[in-house]
């Protein structure tokens, strides 16, 4: 018999850097492993130097196109991301559809992926005809577990999450205390909040839900997602989906400066400080951080980005690039006192590369997901400073007791003293240190092992792919 055109899935990127990169590499498995080709979607509005370049970047199996702009000017100047992203994908439902209806007639389109604030998409998928949806969670299944509650923890928990007396409980999940729950969620008045509860309940519509973590890093929030439960779908741990070495040609030339620099250092003595691809600091914090990196006495590369202050905390998430020279907002004479040991380098680093560098031996990180699995894959302990967004509930579970235990979290209080004990103990610290190494040695080889051919994560893949072809492969 003529073997079937090859199978092509669709896949909605909201905006972020910390979405395209996973689905990205989602794609590249797909094609690599299951001979399954895709078409990234993109939103005009991030449409960055920064997302162009990774997208060029791209093995030909993977093509992408761009939604047309949306109109978004009727919301307030200062709407959360999280509206915008939802309102954003929600707008662009008819462009979709239309897309996904034109790539139904070229392709043998299988399935349609939506990522985490892309789960109005589904009515385009729906209406466009396409057999499968599927919901891809570039974060963890304790994320995954509380934005499917939220519908529930709407009728039962009347205020604000920060006020409640006990740390909030969910199934399989490290006690969150309210504080450090998802902070969109933090201020019930703000429509950040209706969006998610809305996601949470639109979710159960997938045939199945992609998660980008495995189960070593969260057993028992696995064992409870592996539970059925009617009316929600089958649950995939198909992580660490983190970028690649040689797929990294985001921030350019031959070699970067910074890994030259990196090379003349001895093994596991730098710190590498980041705050993902949208985070600042507030003037003053940055301060406290840099005299902190000073006292701790420990090499490091800092991606320095202008102070929030100058902006919201997450002014740079639409665009990577920092908007002034952040290094004017350094302390008085910091560079050249430290330019024996530390490197800063302002707005974007090439992070696999740093990670995976020998000289690398601690991650000072914000806490997004994405780090921190490349953190982890790479043996990189961690030095938790979460932000915003889910950061601060990833930093509980990292941290505290009953959690993972791969980080050491900073005091809120943010003083450099605080900021330089972390540091020391995660890279050098025969304390809580030394469990945190060999806790995050543990973790990478599960991470590794779970991708290999019949591991964990790729079964976990093969069986999602089987569902959307019928084809065993
Ligand atoms: N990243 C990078 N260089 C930078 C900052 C970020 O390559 O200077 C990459 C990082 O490796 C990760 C992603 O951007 O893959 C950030 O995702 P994450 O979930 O950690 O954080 P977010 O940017 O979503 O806050």
């Amino acid at each position: 018999a003529p073997r079937p055109p090859t199978p092509h899935v669709a896949m909605l990127v909201t905006p972020g850097m910390g979405h395209l990169i996973p689905l990205a590499e989602l794609a590249k498995r797909l094609a690599a492993h299951h001979g399954v080709t895709a078409t990234l979607v993109t939103f005009a509005s991030t449409a960055s130097a920064t997302q162009r370049a990774f997208l060029a970047s791209l093995p030909p199996a993977i093509t992408s196109l761009s939604l047309p702009p949306v109109d978004l000017s009727d919301l307030p100047q200062d709407a959360a991301i999280e509206t915008l992203m939802s309102e954003e994908c929600a707008r662009s439902v008819p462009a979709l559809t239309e897309i996904l209806t034109e790539l139904k007639s070229s392709k043998r389109l299988v399935a349609f992926v939506a990522d985490l604030f892309g789960a109005d998409s589904f009515d385009a998928a729906v209406a466009a005809g396409v057999p499968k949806r599927c919901l891809f969670f570039p974060t963890n299944l304790h994320g995954l577990t509380l934005i499917l509650n939220l519908p529930k923890l709407h009728e039962s928990i009347p205020g604000e999450f920060k006020d409640m007396a006990e740390p909030l409980r969910l199934p399989g999940c490290v006690p969150i205390p309210g504080p450090d729950v998802l902070s969109p969620l933090q201020d019930k008045s703000n429509p950040s909040y209706k969006w998610m509860v809305h996601h949470g309940a639109r979710y159960r519509e997938a045939h199945a839900i992609l998660v980008n973590s495995f189960d070593a890093v969260e057993p028992d929030a696995a064992a409870a997602l592996r539970a059925p439960e009617p009316g929600r779908p089958t649950v995939h741990n198909i992580g660490p989906l983190t970028q690649t070495r040689e797929g990294s040609t985001v921030g350019g030339g031959p070699r970067e400066a910074c890994l030259e620099w990196l090379d003349r250092q001895p093994a596991k003595s730098v710190v590498f400080v980041s705050f993902g691809s949208g985070g600042a600091l507030p003037a003053e914090q940055m301060r406290e951080l840099a005299l902190g990196l000073e006292l701790s006495g420990q090499r490091f590369l800092w991606v320095v980005r202008s102070p929030s202050d100058e902006g919201a905390v997450n002014a740079n998430y639409y665009d990577a690039e920092s908007k002034k020279d952040p290094l004017a907002y350094l302390p008085e004479g910091f560079v050249e006192r430290t330019k024996d040991t530390g490197l800063v380098i302002p707005s974007w680093a090439p992070q696999i590369k740093v990670l995976a560098h020998e000289s690398t031996g601690g991650f000072l990180v914000h806490c997004g997901w994405n780090s921190v699995l490349e953190s982890l894959v790479h043996g990189v302990p961690m030095v938790a400073w979460p932000l915003y967004a889910e950061q601060r509930q990833n930093a509980v579970m990292m941290s505290t007791e009953g959690g993972v235990g791969v980080a050491i979290r900073v005091p809120e209080t943010k003083r450099k003293e605080e900021i330089a004990e972390a540091v020391r103990e995660m890279m050098v610290g025969q304390g809580k240190g030394a469990l945190v190494r060999a806790k995050v040695a543990e973790l990478q080889k599960a991470a590794l092992e779970g991708l290999c051919e019949g591991g964990a994560a790729a079964a976990a893949l093969a069986e999602v792919v089987h569902t959307w072809t019928g084809e065993d492969k």
